[in-house]
């Protein structure tokens, strides 16, 4: 990721003025390899075990019961977040956000209170005010989505997703970071995305500066069934093309530049990637260029509903044997979501492409601001301009991006200390973007520049 400017200059063959000499440092920090290293595979496996042991968490289930249920495995998650505040010396704040949803005609047959149980690492900047979530939802089903009484182990649906957002909240809260971290395992995912939704609208009312959102869901098994396919060297991240809250003006805009491969989803789904080649060697994050599954949709859907950056991790290959099933055997085939069926070294290398994309983005300075391209006169060059970001850390430079029109992932970068570049490679010809950086090298999303005259 981080290829020097030099490099980049004898890629181009010649010189130009925007190549600032200062270049950036270019190798991993070290701080964020120990965070990786620090996720804890035993750790990720006794939760699950303990999660399992509520018997279901179908979100219809008892909330009185001290051991059974979803209040029960909603208390324990947040007591162990309590734990872990009390490690940050108090500075992870802990609560469980309450709603009611009605009867909905569907999936929810009476009055229900609801709770996502949250844990938030203060940004230690008090002027930088990003916020950055991870989700992983703490409901469990079986196949019949209204039964609330049978045991729903739901060890990788979701227990794989909320045993990872903990052991992220254990290791992250021990560092700090200027911008604001929340950790959450949402409720009601399988009755219809209550929780996501609840929290979703919850930031857009609060008017909360929300830049990313990662949920975690189904990422903790690696081998697929019918075709039986083993693969726990990769990582699936969906992200939407077209953003759901597009204004018909902003849909003239792409169609004009067909950027619909541009959305601040995919582009985030772009920095997992790379964050992945960073600090979680020999692992693979693949980008699956559409919003979820095949027709299906997760706890990241209503925070896109919403205008907000959200994507999905999931397991390369899901077997639908262990997801939503009644426990059984038949014709010599066991069903159910039990955690003997996941594997947890691919489950910790997941927690980690989480945890460098989370600790890479909230210790970067915010993106620039009004990333323009200059459109006045007809060239071969580029003319790019954009503002420092008002808040937070001063970026201690830029990079441009650039890719051909058909390339799927950024190919070349340029540093600049600037807050303009001219580039000799023609807008007709490539898509750029800009991001800032600071002096360790962390990078902030990238801006993908409007048209301005
Ligand atoms: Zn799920």
């Amino acid at each position: 990721m981080r290829r020097s400017a030099s490099l980049l200059l004898l890629s181009l063959g010649f010189a130009t003025p925007i190549f600032a000499q200062n270049k950036p440092t270019t190798t991993p920090d070290p701080l964020i390899t120990q965070m990786v290293q620090d996720i804890s595979e035993k750790n990720l496996r006794d939760d699950i075990d303990k999660l399992v042991s509520f018997g279901t968490r179908h979100t219809l289930s008892d909330t009185k019961s001290k051991k059974r249920g979803i209040g029960a495995a909603r208390s324990w998650v947040e007591s162990e977040f309590r734990k872990y505040s009390k490690a940050s010396g108090g500075r992870l704040k802990v609560e469980q956000d309450t709603f009611t949803i009605k009867p909905d005609g569907r999936r929810i047959d009476r009055p229900v209170v609801m709770a996502n149980v949250m844990a938030t690492l203060p940004g230690t900047d008090p002027t930088d005010k990003r916020v950055f979530i991870v989700s992983g939802h703490i409901d469990s089903r079986v196949t019949d989505v209204m039964n609330a009484t049978a045991d729903a182990p739901g060890a990788n649906d979701d227990g794989s997703g909320t045993v990872a957002v903990m052991e992220l909240a254990r290791v992250m809260s021990r560092q700090q970071f200027p911008a604001t971290i929340i950790f959450v395992a949402v409720q009601g995912e399988e009755q219809g995305l209550y929780g996501s939704t609840h929290l979703a609208k919850r930031a857009k009312k609060e008017g909360w500066n929300l830049v990313a959102m990662l949920n975690n869901d189904i990422m903790g098994n690696s081998s697929g069934h019918d075709p039986e396919i083993k693969d726990d060297k990769r990582l699936r991240v969906f992200s939407e093309g077209v953003p759901a809250t597009e204004t018909a003006d902003e849909a003239r805009v792409r169609r004009t530049l067909s950027s619909e491969n541009d959305s601040p989803s995919r582009n985030l789904a772009r920095y997992t990637r790379l964050a992945c080649q960073q600090y979680v060697p020999g692992h693979e994050v693949v980008l699956e260029y559409r919003p979820d599954r095949f027709l299906r949709g997760g706890d990241h859907t209503p925070f896109n509903q919403q205008g907000f950056t959200a994507v999905r991790f999931s397991e390369m290959n899901e077997d639908f044997r262990h997801q939503h099933q009644d426990l059984r055997q038949e014709n010599g085939t066991e069903y159910g979501d039990y955690a003997k069926f996941m594997d947890f070294p691919y489950l910790r290398r997941n927690t980690g492409v989480n945890l460098a994309t989370l600790a890479s983005l909230a210790l970067a300075p915010a993106a620039p601001e009004n990333v323009g391209v200059l459109t006045a006169n007809l060239t071969n060059r580029t003319e790019l301009k954009w503002e420092a970001p008002k808040a937070g850390e001063k970026p201690a430079g830029y990079y441009v991006l650039m890719r051909e029109t058909s390339a799927p992932e950024w190919q070349q970068k340029f540093f600049v200390t600037d807050t303009k570049a001219d580039l000799p490679h023609s807008k007709d010809n490539y898509i750029f973007g800009v991001v800032s950086l600071d002096a360790e090298g962390h990078e902030s999303l990238p801006i993908i520049p409007k048209p301005v005259r």
